[in-house]
């Protein structure tokens, strides 16, 4: 048997299985590493399981290596665990793209059936539409699954199963006023999560105004098990060292021994870390998603995108097993709703906003921001406390928070009149939990407001004032949070005042915020030259000390 290089572990074990032995094959995408979100028939028949690891897909961005080896290792660690469990098995390497390595499998049968299921990105589903063409064709290698032409090649598409809500029957519904409240509020109902018959558990449907707490400042805060990367990440690793020199967070990964990887590979790791924030994380959830803290990249979050994303845990028992810790009295209500919030509304809403608003949303760019990227995303070079300490984490482990996502990393893009786009790349490419579907509906709907409101009603965007709020950054920033304008005031007290004066349009029309633009006008003309003054300089001298020249890349 030959072995592959950086396949060792995968070739030792499953072998080279032929696809002509086999009438079925189910081809598995690197996001779909869970067979309970497949068919009964799936696991009844166990047909040829076929993945394809593709070099074309993992050069399109240079991807966090923390994400590359995650992701490539986690689809290894499955295939051999569905191998070990019955399932014949062939694990496949391209240079090309996922649809490719398909075509160059099928190349070794004529009459095997294929099947796969829906992919959840947009270019993957083209690809995949456009080999089913391609298959079913008469000139191609094979016709209509009617079997109309004795040499057909039956393909069979199965609809995505790691979702709860079908987006066909909701994106029709996603225009500027439609909130994901009325969405959640319908899918409570339909799940009958946290319901009290036709009413809210509780009576409210949302407590979020009784979460948003700082942390108070001797609160412990639960350590998060780390895993020993195996045999088979260190292998994974090795090769991403090899083929992927320029992925961002290369130094990180690979600067020092790989002692521990801060993500699970396997679903048992996942199921551990699931188990370890139900019990230790999620009653104080509620209170402090929104929190900030120097030195703690968790706080109380879940840290679960990257399983829930490529299927290793399934939304539902995500949220099923967060619902036990309330009935059994373990987790309060507020952080129960707040949780299951976030996944049956957040993530399915996102999911079906991507699927009303692409492909043009791509280009969305509401304000006309065309500056690049600064450096210090890339760096996290700098001497504004809170972006440090937002960056920090994602050049370690290629995840920070929803709040350092959101309140400082965005905001500070926007601020900075940083063309949106440009964000959404780093997003993508920066993050383990980022896919296109979740990640880009984030960036260009709800943080940047590229789209002009279909999904948030305004601007996320702050002065130093909220982050001071929310956070314990200020005390160790060279910056005075309490200084408005001057030598040594925090950059975003300038920034914004500057962002609320140049996008007065914007915020006149919205009913929420365009008290915003009246209070700048109320400001002394002095103070409000100066904060224009200011911030352009801070604007251009950001680009000018840092150049973007990984965003040009
Ligand atoms: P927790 O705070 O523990 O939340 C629990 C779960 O809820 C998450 O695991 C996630 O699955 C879900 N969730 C919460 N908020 C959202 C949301 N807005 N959209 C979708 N799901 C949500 N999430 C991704 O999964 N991938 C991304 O690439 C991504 N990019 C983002 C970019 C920006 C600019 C922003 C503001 C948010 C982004 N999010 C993304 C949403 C959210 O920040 C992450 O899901 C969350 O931070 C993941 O960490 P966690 O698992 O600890 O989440
Ligand atoms: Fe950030 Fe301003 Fe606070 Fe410094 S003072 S941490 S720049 S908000």
């Amino acid at each position: 048997m030959s072995v592959r290089p950086f396949l060792r572990c995968v070739d030792e074990v499953i072998g080279k299985e032929p696809l002509s032995r086999h009438k079925k094959a189910l081809f598995v995408f690197h996001d779909q590493l869970n067979l309970d979100a497949f068919p009964a028939w799936v696991r009844e028949e166990k047909p040829l399981l076929m993945f394809v690891e593709s070099r074309a897909k993992g050069m399109e961005l240079p991807h966090h290596a923390v994400k590359a080896v995650y992701i490539l290792s986690a689809m290894r660690h499955a295939a051999l665990e569905w191998h070990a469990q019955g399932f014949p098995v062939r694990y496949h390497s391209t240079t090309g793209h996922f649809d490719d390595g398909v075509r160059e499998l099928l190349e070794e049968s004529s009459d095997t059936e294929i099947v796969w299921m829906e992919p959840s990105e947009w270019d993957s589903r083209e690809r995949f539409r456009r080999l089913r063409e391609e298959l079913e064709s008469p000139e191609g290698d094979g016709v209509s699954s009617e079997g109309t032409n004795p040499s057909s090649r039956h393909v069979h598409v199965i609809p995505n199963g790691f979702f709860f809500a079908d987006p066909a029957e909701w994106k029709d519904q996603i225009r500027p006023g439609f909130r994901m409240e009325h969405f959640y509020r319908a899918m409570r109902k339909h799940t009958g999560y946290l319901m009290d018959g036709a009413e809210p558990m509780g009576g409210e449907w949302n407590y979020d105004k009784e979460n948003r707490k700082k942390i108070p400042a001797r609160l412990p805060i639960p350590p998060r098990t780390q895993f020993e990367p195996d045999a088979i990440t260190l292998e994974v690793a090795k090769m991403v060292q090899a083929y992927f020199p320029d992925s961002f967070g290369y130094e990180h990964l690979f600067g020092g021994e790989l002692r521990s990887f801060p993500f699970g590979v396997t679903r048992e790791q996942a199921l551990e870390h699931l188990d370890e924030f139900l019990e230790q994380r999620l009653d104080l959830f509620g209170p402090y998603e929104d929190a900030l803290k120097s030195g703690e990249d968790i706080l109380f979050h879940s840290v679960l995108s990257v399983y829930l994303n490529n299927g290793l845990l399934h939304p539902r028992e995500v949220c099923e097993k967060a619902l036990e810790r309330f009935d059994g009295g373990h987790a309060r209500l507020e952080s129960v709703e707040g949780f299951v919030r976030q996944i049956l509304g957040w993530r399915e809403f996102i999911r079906i906003y991507y699927e009303a608003m692409m492909p043009h949303i791509r280009s969305a760019n509401h304000f006309g921001f065309e500056r690049g990227l600064p450096a210090l995303y890339w760096t996290g070079q700098t001497d504004m406390h809170c972006l440090k300490e937002s960056v920090r984490p994602v050049l370690e482990m290629a995840y920070s928070h929803h709040i350092q996502r959101l309140m400082i990393l965005s905001n500070f893009s926007n601020l900075t009149e940083t063309d949106p786009r440009e964000l959404n790349r780093w997003f993508h490419l920066a993050y383990a939990d980022a896919y296109e579907w979740v990640e880009l509906p984030n960036v260009l709907g709800m943080s940047t407001f590229a789209d002009g409101g279909v999904l948030a009603s305004k601007p996320y965007v702050s002065g130093g004032n909220y982050i001071n709020k929310m956070s314990d950054y200020c005390r160790s920033c060279t910056y005075d949070v309490k200084q408005k304008t001057g030598e040594g005031a925090c950059p975003f007290n300038v920034l914004y005042w500057n962002f609320v004066d140049r996008q007065r349009e914007t915020y006149n029309q919205s009913g929420r915020v365009n008290f915003m633009v009246s209070m700048f006008d109320k400001k002394p003309e002095e103070e409000q030259q100066a904060i224009r003054e200011e911030a352009e300089r801070f604007i251009s001298e950001l680009r000018r000390l840092a150049p973007c020249a990984r965003a040009d890349e």
